[in-house]
């Protein structure tokens, strides 16, 4: 494991000894030679302009490729966001920004601000909106996590979320309370017809069979299946992913609840596929705004929808 990780931070200086080797794969990622100029529409012949971030391509049009992207104007160096991005990508349990300033020697609001925007980067990546199918199974659970602290309170309070799973893969969101009312529309949006729904005994959950779908519930009080095999534990697994990483934070602020369940997230989806993660984050740049950060917010912080339910 020690050897895995030091020889990945020997090929991350290798591959990004400077800010000009960041930038570089920035601009490579963007535009290189795949996307067409956006302003004559042809493909490549680029160049870099010598001590700027920006290129000119041949029709003399310019580009900078930090633009729109959550990097933009930020006082911080290129190699800064790449290590964390690089921490953040090869941890398992989450990066505390106190860990983060000593690696990158920052001040406490840089890093914690640094810690937060690759939070929002990883939340603007891709997942899954619904899940599940005919002739799938998808798994719902909701877990009380006692991990937000709250002024005035002296212990942490709780935020309950609601994690669907299918075939490994899973969204999850904070919801406001575990009533039927707020969880069965949530649920009818994010699950598609046909799909078999393993719930527990949640009184909230005994309708789902009205909405056509086939609905096992499993007793945890009897035990953690049912009598034809059927569990939960694919929901179980991410749950102790979440309190593992919650656990490392120890609280965090109910404000960034929805970015701490976008990176446990995010990280849960690869873990097959780890080695990719980093190359992911700085290989794919949504277009940052305070409009698409309360976007990728309510991709985590699930309200039902009000008005009758429909399929
Ligand atoms: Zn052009």
């Amino acid at each position: 494991m020690a050897t895995m990780r030091g020889l990945g931070i020997e090929n991350f200086f290798a591959r990004f000894p400077d800010e000009g080797a960041c930038l570089d794969h920035i601009f490579a990622a963007k535009w290189g030679d795949h996307s067409p100029c956006p302003h004559c529409g042809v493909i490549g012949n680029w160049s870099r302009i010598h001590g700027t971030k920006k290129w000119r391509h041949k029709c003399r049009r310019q580009i900078s490729p930090l633009r729109d992207t959550v990097l933009y104007r930020s006082n911080l160096s290129l190699m800064a966001w790449f290590y964390a991005m690089f921490l953040f990508a090869n941890s398992s349990t989450g990066m505390r920004s106190s860990f983060i300033r000593k690696q990158l020697g920052l001040g406490h609001r840089s890093a914690y601000r640094l810690c937060h925007m690759v939070r929002v980067h990883m939340a603007s990546m891709a997942r899954p909106s619904v899940l599940g199918g005919v002739g799938k199974t998808v798994h719902i659970d909701e877990a009380y996590l006692r991990y937000l602290a709250v002024k005035g309170h002296e212990t942490n309070t709780a935020a309950i979320v609601l994690g669907l799973a299918c075939e490994g893969q899973i969204i999850c969101g904070s919801v406001p309370d575990r009533r039927a009312n707020t969880l069965i529309p949530l649920i009818l949006s994010r699950v598609l017809p046909g799909s078999t729904i393993v719930t527990d005994m949640h009184k909230a959950y005994q309708s789902l069979e009205t909405y056509g779908f086939k609905h096992i519930q499993i007793n945890h009080s009897v035990a953690f299946h049912d009598f034809n095999g059927n569990t939960n534990n694919e929901i179980e697994a991410f749950w102790a992913t979440v309190r593992r990483t919650l656990h490392s934070y120890r609280q965090v602020s109910p404000d960034n609840f929805w970015s701490y369940l976008a990176e446990i997230e995010f990280r849960y989806n690869r873990r097959n596929s780890r080695h990719k993660v980093f190359e992911e984050l700085i290989g794919h740049f949504e277009p940052y705004s305070c409009e698409n950060e309360s976007v990728w917010r309510s991709r985590f912080e699930w309200v039902a929808n009000a008005g009758p339910i429909t399929i």
